[in-house]
């Protein structure tokens, strides 16, 4: 009796110790890790972007920069994007179609679609016919309810034959920070006010690439602080902080360069609102003296602590767009073409149209991504 007692209690013991041995070993299993909480969450279809598309190349920066620092919004910095919350485009097989035609992520209970993104174009009164024109013929016409083109000077015939969406922001006509920092203010306001779920802001020398947009953004969703772009620079930029302090400590942080376009989900653009509606955008840039997308980048960044996600799939004319892999060209989100040093610089695509007919290549990849529009070369 007493050897049987001994003989169960050892039994219990040896049980309670292997029990607690097991209870330690699925503790890390049960707990997330830091980067999990920290970070917006993509779908998981992700896949590589195109090494043409990360050889460092840095171009100079140009107008639209800081007075004082030798800082512009504009450098063609290309990558290396080593950044932790880097992120990439999903599959175009990994989404499926949604209401209207639009391709819509199955990740969410209510997919996005086309008229959810809010899409700012920025231009002047001298750019509406030679650069305008052809983004209403291209991209623009299949996006004309959420295309928003913010402009600073009236053009009747303009809003007549195209039916768009056109602001006069009244701002300056001058490619001066203040000029652009107005505009950027009213493209904010109008956002807020439209109630779509992403603010995307490009240049009119952009192509965006419709289908891409959609699919990038549905990988995430609209109440996630959401700030996606692509920087110029390959560091953080520094600028003196005189909104939370008197100027007398600086700041770093990164911003999505305009020329390249960015994108803002709702959630995150609310909580600009006290340094960036209703004229707020203004006197913030006027505080920190940068440009109208570095100032983005502030308040997000270095007010807000909210992280700009990374990706390679946005591009602005101050990259090699040559470099570009012509088989990716489909899946990027934004193009670009020419520039102030180099007129050739455009995508490598060939299509209908010779470099004479379609000198920045636009209707080129429209017509690959919509061979059925009336003036494209048909086959045969
Ligand atoms: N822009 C403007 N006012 C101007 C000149 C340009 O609003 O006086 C706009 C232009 O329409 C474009 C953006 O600013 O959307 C960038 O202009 P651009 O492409 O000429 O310059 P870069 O890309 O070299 O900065
Ligand atoms: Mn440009």
């Amino acid at each position: 009796m007493h050897i049987a007692s001994v003989g169960v209690s050892k039994f219990c013991f040896l049980f309670a110790l292997a029990f607690c041995g097991l209870l330690v070993l699925l503790i890390p299993a049960f707990q997330p890790t830091a980067r999990q909480v920290d970070l917006p969450h993509p779908r998981p279809h992700v896949r590589p972007g195109p090494a043409g598309n990360r050889s460092g190349d840095v171009a100079t920066g140009q107008k639209g920069s800081s007075e004082g620092q030798k800082i512009s919004s504009r450098n063609g910095y290309q990558g290396p994007e080593k950044r932790s919350n880097y992120h990439t485009i999903p599959e175009r097989g990994a989404v499926h179609e949604g209401k209207g035609g639009g391709i819509a992520g199955s990740r969410f209970q209510d997919p996005l679609e086309l008229k959810d993104i809010f899409i700012a174009v920025k231009t002047t009164k001298k750019y509406h016919k030679s650069r305008l024109a052809l983004l209403f013929q291209t991209w623009i016409s299949k996006a004309k309810e959420q295309t928003y083109i913010f402009t600073d000077g009236e053009d009747k015939e303009l809003r007549h034959r195209t039916g768009a969406n056109i602001i006069n922001t009244n701002c300056s006509a001058a490619h001066t920070r203040q000029a652009l920092c107005c505009k950027m203010s009213v493209e904010y306001d109008k956002f807020i006010e439209s109630q779509k779920r992403w603010f995307c802001h490009v240049d009119d020398d952009n192509y965006v690439i419709l289908p891409s947009l959609l699919r990038l953004l549905s990988s995430y969703h609209h109440s996630q602080d959401i700030y996606l772009g692509r920087p110029s620079l390959d560091h953080p930029i520094e600028a003196a902080e005189r909104v939370k302090s008197d100027g007398s400590v600086s700041v770093k942080f990164w911003f999505a360069t305009g020329g390249a376009g960015f994108c803002i989900s709702r959630g995150l653009a609310l909580k600009m609102s006290p340094w960036a509606s209703l004229g707020n955008f203004i006197s913030t840039a006027e505080k920190i003296r940068l440009p109208d997308d570095c100032t983005i980048g502030y308040i997000i960044e270095a007010l807000l602590e909210v992280t700009l996600s990374q990706t390679h799939v946005f591009h602005s004319h101050l990259e090699n767009l040559q470099k570009l892999p012509t088989d990716t060209i489909l899946d990027q989100v934004t193009l670009s073409y020419g520039g102030f040093q180099n007129r050739r610089n455009v995508v490598s695509v060939a299509g209908g149209f010779s470099l004479t007919d379609d000198p920045s290549r636009f209707k080129t990849v429209h017509c690959l991504l919509y061979p059925d529009t009336d003036w494209c070369p048909r086959k045969n």
